[in-house]
């Protein structure tokens, strides 16, 4: 029989269709699923079962936050061409990242990982396009690393190419054919994807953006994903100069572009969507795309501010992301509710998007954006137990009366517990699957490894 495993006293933010919460309430997880959610105690089950208790007075218990977009890679560069705009970034960081190999994506990807979960991200996706001809398996190192560290993860396999000499982005020894990728992708769907309710590991498949791939690797990529039944991921309208490119180079906007490729769908999700008018977004709208919303990798590289209030109102599912680290070199999500939510308001006003619209992006938002809205994002009897417990009774937060504000308004307040399909794999603010320094001394070897070359 499995243990069973309660919460109680902790504020609850449910994040279900209500948005229900309790001042005091309790969860209830039995194996990897939530089989009880209420105000006050637990039920008296005066059975057999082992069962631990956790007392969450202090604390506020939420859904694990979900992270839409990433590259684990990147961890080994960040820092790296601090005041570039995107192309620039790009030009400056291929040549580094053309040298990447198993071993230190694999670092780089535990130390991704590390961040996102002590963050109170459970379920992350990561975007993978760099696949160097003598760096061996990296996506079989982002799986290893995610199923060491204990995080749920949608292996994006991505791809590239268009190279400079075809009118591209990135240096040609950096992209591979479409005959490579296809192979790859249908490889990798082979190995490593499971369609199963309560997956650890979903593979979807990702050409990198409009300016790094061919519009055949677009068609052949969406027709290939369709077909294997997993999920398409891009980048889409980051920036003016991508749009500037589109229409150059296709003769069209982006969203244009992609659309006449078969990429709106609701099997479709793209990161950042900064540069949208009204008909874009109506189309996203229409066709159920998801977007990965990205505040601080945009304002790093000064991309702009994506329309959420506007993707929101009409209907639009948007999650959160992290993007890699090298534009964000935070690496964690719990602080992008906050930034999702102030960046809204500097664009807009005080009143276009709340702590609780936050945090439900970073939730609830993620999952529909993911395709996982049945088992994920929320604290529902029956949902996967991926759950934080914040603590906010410390010096940082014991003033904020209301438990949501003081996460999203608030500092990163520390981590009580992070479960994932009902396993701690962070307690008391500490890493309980792997050594941290252990983590931080490989990502420092590998850092300096790649960049001397
Ligand atoms: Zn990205």
């Amino acid at each position: 029989m499995a243990a069973r495993l309660i919460v109680e006293n902790a504020a609850i933010a449910t994040v279900d269709g209500a948005d229900t919460e309790f001042p005091s309430g309790h969860v209830v997880v039995e194996g990897s699923r939530i089989t009880a959610v209420g105000a006050g105690p637990a039920p008296d089950y005066g059975d057999e079962t082992p069962t631990h208790r956790i007392y969450g007075a202090g604390c506020l218990l939420t859904p694990g936050l979900i992270n839409t977009h990433h590259h684990f890679y990147q961890w080994l560069t960040r820092g790296q061409a601090q005041n570039a705009i995107l192309f620039d970034w790009l030009v400056a960081l291929y040549p580094v990242w053309a040298r990447i190999d198993e071993a230190s994506v694999y670092a780089a990807a535990r130390a991704s990982i590390a961040a996102l979960l002590l963050s109170g991200c459970t379920t992350a996706a990561d975007h993978h396009y760099v696949h160097p001809r003598n760096g061996g398996d990296v996506l079989g190192s982002t799986i290893r690393a995610a199923d060491e560290l204990g995080i749920r993860l949608h292996a994006a396999r991505g791809s590239m190419d268009l190279g400079t000499s075809a009118g591209g982005l990135p240096p040609d020894y950096a992209v591979e054919t479409i005959d490579e990728i296809l192979e790859a992708g249908a490889q990798a769907v082979d190995h490593h994807h499971d369609p199963a309710p309560d997956a650890m590991v979903r593979v979807a498949l990702a050409p990198c953006s409009p300016f790094s791939v061919t519009a055949d690797l677009l068609r052949e990529s969406a027709t290939q994903a369709r077909s294997l039944g997993v999920r398409l991921h891009t980048h889409g309208s980051e920036t003016v100069e991508e749009e500037q490119y589109c229409v150059e180079q296709k003769g069209v906007r982006p969203t244009d572009y992609l659309d006449s490729l078969g990429w709106l769908g609701d099997d479709v999700w793209m990161a950042h969507r900064v540069h949208m008018n009204a008909s874009d977004i109506a189309r996203f709208a229409a066709s159920r795309t998801g977007v990965a919303h990205c505040p601080s990798s945009n304002a790093r590289l000064g991309a702009g501010i994506a329309p959420v209030p506007e993707l929101l109102a009409a209907g639009v599912p948007v999650g959160l992301g992290v993007d890699g680290a090298a534009s964000n070199e935070t690496g964690q999500l719990g602080p992008e509710l906050r930034a999702a939510l102030l960046f809204a308001r500097a664009r807009r006003g005080p009143g276009v998007l709340t702590a609780r619209q936050a945090l439900r992006l970073g939730t609830m938002g993620g999952a529909h954006v993911l395709g996982r809205a049945d088992e994920l994002g929320s604290i529902e009897v029956g949902k996967l137990a991926d759950l934080a417990l914040w603590r906010i009774d410390g010096a940082a937060h014991s003033s904020i009366f209301d438990p949501v504000a003081a996460l999203v308004h608030g500092a990163l307040p520390p981590l009580e517990l992070l479960l994932i399909n009902g396993r701690p794999v962070v307690s008391h603010g500490h890493l309980e699957t792997a050594d941290i320094d252990a983590i931080a001394a490989d990502a420092r070897v590998q850092s300096q490894r790649l960049l001397e070359g």
